[in-house]
């Protein structure tokens, strides 16, 4: 069974080599992620033309996504110290002016002018939750805490302020240096993190300019909730980065706030990308909980184009496990999903006319007995919008355009095919298509099938045409 969700595939050392990368593509990867909180721009670049290796040898388009590490905030070192314990009650100073001598009493911090933005009684956490803090006072630019819950502190943990209010900007300037770096490699998504407004999205696409790279904003600041509409029109979809925005939100906030993250990206008709710890139990066993099993289903009942794996598979003992794991639950999941998803789409009142061919495409295909769709595209809007409309219709994206084939790749219930070339002629580009589905397995003889497309093959923009064909039975002969 076919599935319709994508599945995001962190790389690290457990997946770094070519066999390994192959076998996560076998068993459903779309996407390769690339942090760089943990990994080097210049191996990135190594990393990214083992991809392209791996995708040739394959023979199916597959996409990257480069994470920019963004204003993460950490502790520095305690000296030769692998850790330090805190316990309930201890006193604890976060002291700006210390590097990496820190000790049991204090720590130096990555960001200097943390003490102007945190306030008596803020609460700060380190290293994802475990351990809580609690501001006494503020005396010389050093945080004077009391620790309230206790635990094992190791160097550059991160920090985060319980319910955001932080002034900086989301970009840092290693970020800025990183993304112009990357301008030449072959990736087609960039993640930005840590985005606090639609500013650190419009920031990040000055630099990228006309590249054909689209930009994810990962929501995982406070602020970002509260600007999450001009967020969200500024990017090209958003990721729920459930690390991060549970520790500034508090983690029994997470559900709503997944719902309503990847509710708020349908009605913009961008992506939305549920992230971290899906199946954090497989890092070292072979099998998800029950919990995790239910985690991924749930992401994909709830309409997500992508789930994404961190940790699962960077570093995880099993990382294809994971991911046969997690396409069997969404294949699954998909099928049982039987009632629509409704929400409010903000569109505007006219649309451009390849839209609307692409809508009636999904609206006529529910409506008859159509098996599959076929969009020949050059720029992938067209599949675009129709994967922005709930439908179980398999939708086959056609293109000689390289990149458009991997973009595609994020895209939920689009299989992306990237054609080396296409028929000119259109009674011979259809009997391509019908060709190839056929090649497939996806369509027979009898079959209705839609075929969407422009009037000039292989322009952008064109998609002007709908056209219903029984396979076998094509009455068109050459135009
Ligand atoms: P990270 O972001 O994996 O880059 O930390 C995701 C998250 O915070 O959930
Ligand atoms: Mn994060």
């Amino acid at each position: 069974m076919k599935k319709r969700t994508k599945i995001i595939a962190s790389l690290g050392p457990s997946t770094s080599t070519g066999t390994k990368l192959e076998k996560m593509m076998l068993a459903g990867t779309d996407v390769f992620r690339i942090n760089l909180s943990h990994t080097s721009i210049e191996d990135a670049k190594t990393l990214i033309d083992l991809v392209r290796s791996k995708e040739k040898k394959m023979g199916r388009p597959v996409a990257v996504m480069i994470d920019l590490q963004g204003q993460k905030i950490r502790i520095k070192g305690f000296s030769k110290k692998t850790h330090i314990t805190l316990k309930t009650g201890d006193n604890f100073i976060i002291n700006p002016d210390l590097n990496d001598n820190g000790s049991q009493k204090q720590v130096g911090i990555t960001y200097k002018d943390l003490y102007k933005n945190v306030y008596e009684g803020d609460e700060l956490l380190l290293s994802d939750a475990l351990i809580k803090l609690r501001v006494i006072k503020i005396q010389s630019k050093k945080i004077h805490t009391t620790v309230e819950r206790g635990g094992k502190l190791k160097p550059h943990q991160g920090l985060n302020k319980k319910g955001g209010g932080l002034s900086l900007s989301g970009i840092t300037a290693k970020d800025k240096s990183d993304l112009k770096k990357s301008l030449s490699y072959e990736y087609d998504y960039i993640a930005v993190s840590f985005v606090k407004d639609e500013k650190d999205i419009l920031a990040i696409k000055n630099i990228i300019k006309n590249k054909d790279i689209k930009v994810i904003a990962k929501i995982e600041r406070n602020e970002a909730l509260k600007n999450i509409d001009k967020i969200t029109k500024a990017s090209d979809g958003l990721l729920v980065a459930r690390g991060d925005l549970g520790v500034e939100i508090g983690i029994e906030q997470l559900p709503a706030a997944q719902r309503f993250l990847i509710r708020k990206a349908i009605s913009f008709d961008k992506l939305a990308i549920v992230a971290t710890q899906m199946m954090e139990s497989m890092i070292t066993n072979r099998v998800p909980t029950r919990a995790e099993v239910f985690d991924v289903a749930n992401a994909v009942t709830s309409g997500v184009d992508a789930i994404m794996f961190s940790a699962e598979t960077a570093i995880g003992k099993y990382p294809s496990d994971v991911i046969n794991e997690a396409s069997r639950i969404c294949a699954e999941s998909e099928g049982a999903y039987i009632r629509p998803l409704s929400v409010d789409r903000v569109v505007p009142k006219t649309l451009p006319v390849d839209q609307v061919i692409a809508l009636s495409a999904v609206y006529s295909a529910k409506l008859t007995k159509v098996v599959a769709i076929a969009a020949l595209t050059e720029t992938g809007s067209t599949a675009l919008w129709m994967s922005r409309v709930q439908s179980n219709i398999p939708i086959y994206a056609m293109t000689q355009n390289v990149k458009t084939a991997r973009r595609i790749c994020l895209y939920k219930g689009v299989q992306s095919i990237k054609l080396d070339r296409l028929e000119e002629n259109h009674a011979q580009a259809n009997m391509q298509v019908i060709g190839l589905m056929k090649k497939i397995g996806t369509v027979k003889k009898g079959d209705l099938v839609i075929i969407t497309k422009g009037d000039l093959l292989g322009t952008s923009g064109g998609t002007n045409a709908m056209k219903v064909v029984e396979v076998g039975n094509m009455l068109e002969i050459n135009e």
